[in-house]
């Protein structure tokens, strides 16, 4: 089904920013609130003194950023063209990188190692995972059975438990996307 013109320009207006995209980064890494992938700590002072806030773990002083042990981690690329990204490889019809490097405006070369990581994470993301929400999130482990029907919860704490994890993520109002978080 092609993606619907009005459709992406809500989700482009929704994740307009950083700090609108790692807002919902938060909600799907810790639904419940900041735990340390180190010793499971929920308190954490916040450093803003980069791009992307770290989270400093206020036991073990270890800092996570949102979007570490993720495809867009190690990236300088914003959030935002990430998300589009996603949302436009996700759509059924497919996008050449050429034609996404237009679309969200950056580097043929950042297009095509964009698309190369998403699709990556899109074929191992199943569509019978998805979990009913504002915004459907899945888990899975890449070379493992994915977890149907298992609630959010078990799979979060499974992600939590198991760095490494993958998660993929679709949004039921706005479209579809994917992202790949070990938390
Ligand atoms: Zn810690």
């Amino acid at each position: 089904m092609p993606v619907e013109a009005d459709t992406y320009a809500q989700f482009c207006q929704r994740f307009s920013s950083d700090a609108a995209c790692a807002h919902a980064l938060f909600a799907l890494r810790w639904p419940e609130g900041f735990r340390c992938p180190a010793c499971r700590c929920s308190r954490f002072s916040l450093i803003r003194t980069r791009r992307l806030p770290l989270y400093q773990c206020a036991s073990c002083r270890r800092q996570t950023s949102i979007i570490s042990g993720t495809i867009m981690e190690g990236s300088r690329t914003p959030l935002p063209r990430w998300f589009q990204a996603m949302f436009l490889l996700s759509q059924s019809c497919g996008i050449s990188a050429l034609r996404l490097a237009d679309i969200i405006t950056v580097t043929y070369k950042t297009a095509w190692h964009m698309a190369h990581k998403i699709r990556f994470a899109l074929q191992s993301a199943e569509a019978s995972d998805l979990i009913d929400a504002d915004f459907r999130l899945d888990a899975f482990y890449y070379g493992s059975p994915p977890l149907s029907g298992r609630p959010a919860a078990a799979i979060d704490r499974r992600l939590l438990e198991r760095p490494g994890a993958a998660r993929s993520c679709r949004s039921s109002s706005t479209g579809a996307f994917a992202c790949r978080p070990s938390f």
